[in-house]
């Protein structure tokens, strides 16, 4: 086994396991409040947010269902060029449905607008989009989210779900990646 921590691939750690379960608590609370009266179907966007899923679906009381997407967004590099393709479509019809999409991060905004925009293209009652992070200085389209967990710093962020070349997802923080790690 090698001893090797991969927190010490970490510059600095924003939110520990503890702050995010907090957080995502309070979240879920507000959730629970506005959908009171109605169903919702929550929609996973693969595979960053599946941490978030896991952890918001249990902190909500109310009755929900939840589905899957997987996108991949053409660009150049590491930048999003709001070009969209689904590698995998929801398996629910959304006519009439209220629905919540849920992402880890929302950094030029451009992969989730197109996505609320070809939701709300399928009759859905409502689209409204939940993020545990969102860096504002880095947004190129606005976008309308109704449940943010953290604002944060335009730096690239890893765990908790977010990856950098499919690794740190597993850890239960989320840091700022050290340069050391990409250099
Ligand atoms: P957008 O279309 O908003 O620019 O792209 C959002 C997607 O880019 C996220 O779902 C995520 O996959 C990736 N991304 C953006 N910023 C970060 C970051 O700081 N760290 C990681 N790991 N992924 C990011
Ligand atoms: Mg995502
Ligand atoms: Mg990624």
């Amino acid at each position: 086994m090698d001893s090797q921590d991969v927190h010490d691939d970490l510059e600095e750690v924003l939110y520990t396991a503890d702050q995010i379960q907090a957080r995502i608590g309070e979240l879920a609370a507000e959730i629970d409040r506005d959908y009171a009266d109605k169903d919702v179907l929550i929609v996973g966007v693969l595979k960053g947010a599946v941490m978030v899923m896991a952890d918001l679906s249990r902190a909500l009381s109310s009755h929900i269902a939840m589905d899957w997407m997987a996108v991949s967004s053409y660009g150049s590099g590491t930048k999003s060029s709001g070009v969209v393709r689904i590698l995998k479509d929801l398996d629910a019809d959304l006519m009439n449905r209220h629905v919540l999409i849920v992402e880890d991060i929302i950094d030029s905004g451009l992969t989730l607008s197109w996505l609320k925009a070809n939701l709300q293209s399928r009759g859905p009652a409502s689209v409204e989009i939940c993020t545990l992070l969102r860096k504002p200085d880095a947004a190129k389209v606005p976008i309308d989210v109704k449940y943010i967990g953290y604002d944060i710093p335009n730096k690239f962020v890893v765990g908790y779900g977010l990856d950098f070349a499919e690794k740190y997802r597993n850890l239960d923080c989320i840091g700022i990646l050290a340069p050391h790690v990409y250099e």
